[in-house]
């Protein structure tokens, strides 16, 4: 949840100073994505982002209502990557900070500005436990220019870090051969290429590999009418291209198969809830 001139694509052209004098769009994002989910009976983590919770707490608040999980996206919508440890943890507080004041809840999954907890960024893993996620959805096991940790584990799996263990959460891929993997997990890949493909790969992680798929969609890629503010041809194509047929594709997604949130589908039990173990009893 974040809005259309949060995209990393997207910052190249637009800077952060200018963030506050554009409009929102993301209201009418939520709304529709709320309407979406609630015909498919359909109950989902939203990632926030901290700079759209502190303008609109009203929104995340609404999202919470209806019942949905709250996970947080950062507060400014940085790459990890080029932060300092110190950086990084004052911005995720930053961000925890802005959801909790608007919503009364504490997310436990995180999911960083275009997956950019890479090989070179995961120190970040242990900063995350220390500032309370159980759960993170950050690494894409795939190659990518921008993000991506090539060969790492496909399914989700719990990581050490020297804070304690946190539930890494990847985005979905099919194995192609020994050393190949594509992504079919939403986003850019659901937009541009045919629904066949995303829907093909999901059944074949579900019923050759017995495991659930984890897949994302951004507010913004059911918005054609957003203003377009990427510049540069492969950016443009990366961040415009399938608006239009977004909605009908994540129709026949929830129609097609089953879904729920992180925390219901890779539940933890201690400390998950943000309440001590052993405290509640009947
Ligand atoms: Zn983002």
């Amino acid at each position: 949840m974040e809005e259309y001139f949060h995209p990393t694509e997207v910052q190249a052209s637009v800077g952060p100073d200018r963030w506050v004098s554009l409009s929102s769009r993301l209201e009418g994002q939520a709304s529709r994505i709320l309407d979406l989910l609630d015909q498919h009976h359909v109950k989902a983590t939203f990632f926030v982002l901290g700079w759209a919770a502190r303008r609109l707490p009203h929104m995340v608040r609404q999202i919470a209502d209806a019942g949905h999980e709250i996970g947080c996206h950062s507060y400014n919508h940085q790459l990890v990557y080029n932060l300092t440890p110190k950086v990084f943890r004052e911005d995720t507080k930053r961000g925890l900070g802005a959801i909790e004041d608007a919503c009364g809840r504490s997310p436990r999954a995180y999911r960083a500005p275009s997956y950019s907890i890479t090989r070179r960024s995961m120190w970040a893993l242990e900063v995350l436990v220390e500032c309370g996620f159980t759960r993170d959805s950050s690494i894409y096991p795939i190659a990518h220019d921008r993000y991506g940790i090539p060969g790492f584990g496909r399914h989700a799996q719990t990581l050490e870090t020297p804070s304690g263990p946190i539930l890494e959460v990847p985005i979905a891929t099919v194995k192609l051969s020994a050393r190949q993997v594509a992504p079919v997990g939403g986003g850019g890949y659901l937009r541009l290429l045919p629904y066949c493909y995303t829907a093909a790969g999901i059944r074949r992680v579900n019923d050759d590999e017995s495991q659930p798929v984890c897949v994302y969609f951004h507010s913004w890629e059911i918005d054609p009418q957003q203003p377009r503010l990427a510049s540069g041809l492969v950016s443009r194509l990366r961040t415009y291209t399938g608006l239009g047929g977004m909605e009908k594709k994540l129709n026949r997604l929830l129609a097609e198969f089953e879904f729920s949130t992180m925390a219901s589908v890779y539940p933890i039990t201690a400390g998950d809830t943000g309440r001590r173990q052993g405290a509640v009893s009947a």
